[in-house]
């Protein structure tokens, strides 16, 4: 349930440390998860909802841990999700140290989405090298993207959902069935997320590419993205952004052929998460 594949190593990294030392961090109130100062408890969470904590950081990381704090993609999801969702089971997002390599993940043992730091200095370290204007909303947008793929494969665990697809493409539908319709930041973090998956295609060697491996290739979910994107601006009619929605399709990433079948992809995620959560809807 790793993040990203492509050029990255796959480190599984599950259970590297049987201890954990919580500092008091952010704890987003939903359902129960949070009840006064954040402990031990949350890396073996106990009650319903979504919590989220950070670590002191090892070596560096300071930056990053401040980075997250600053920008609250955590705090901004596990608010999205647990004021929409009704959870039965606690699942913290922590963010900490990895060892170096270390990507985003989503234990089943302890119900942990881990936010390495390293990650977070990563994903903007690419921004900054591709000349990005913003690398640091940017950035932002990515994480806010990882941490919904996270979520869901914690909601497809918690829950005991049963997607009938690929759940690493489920887990990205998911990243855009709850940022798309939340308006221009949402859609600027999944395009963020398309954009930093076709640089990790352009920077992989074609060696490095894994068609059979759990997650589809960078390339294949930059054009995912990009087509969810292109899909729901077709389905609401396009009002005042036609250009930029032209943009997506950049005959590279998305070509036109695949941009004619988006508005029916988007269409049926939407119905598709709508029908796996619907049980669980809060209202
Ligand atoms: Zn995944």
């Amino acid at each position: 349930m790793l993040h990203h594949a492509g050029a990255r190593p796959r480190t599984p990294g599950r259970g590297r440390r049987a201890s954990v030392v919580l500092v008091a961090g952010a704890c987003v109130a939903l359902a129960t998860a949070c009840g006064g100062t954040r402990s031990q408890a949350a890396a073996s969470p106990t009650s319903g909802g979504l919590s989220v904590s950070y670590e002191a950081p090892a070596r560096g990381g300071g930056a990053e841990r401040d980075f997250l704090r600053e920008h609250r993609p955590a705090e901004k999801v596990a608010e999205d999700v647990g004021g929409a969702l009704r959870l039965r089971k606690a699942i913290a997002i922590v963010g900490r140290s990895c060892e170096k390599g270390d990507v985003p993940e989503y234990d089943p043992e302890t119900r942990r989405i881990v936010l390495c730091y390293s990650y977070v200095a990563e994903v903007r370290s690419m921004f900054e090298r591709a000349h990005d204007p913003d690398p640091a909303g940017r950035t932002a947008g990515v994480l806010t993207e990882t941490l919904y793929h996270e979520v869901a494969h914690a909601l497809v665990d918690t829950l005991g959902l049963a997607p009938t697809g690929r759940e690493e493409d489920v887990a990205d539908q998911f990243a855009a069935y709850r940022l798309i319709p939340r308006g221009p930041e949402g859609r600027a973090a999944v395009l963020a997320a398309a954009d930093n998956y076709a640089q990790y295609a352009r920077e992989s060697r074609p060696e490095d590419v894994d068609l059979g491996a759990e997650h589809p290739p960078d390339a294949a979910r930059a054009a995912n993205y990009r087509c969810y994107l292109y899909g729901a601006s077709e389905a609401e009619g396009s009002d005042g952004d036609a250009s930029s929605d032209d943009d997506l399709v950049d005959g590279t990433v998305l070509t036109e052929e695949r941009a004619s079948l988006c508005e029916g992809e988007y269409g049926a995620l939407r119905r598709g998460w709508d029908g796996l959560l619907g049980p669980y809807r809060r209202g």
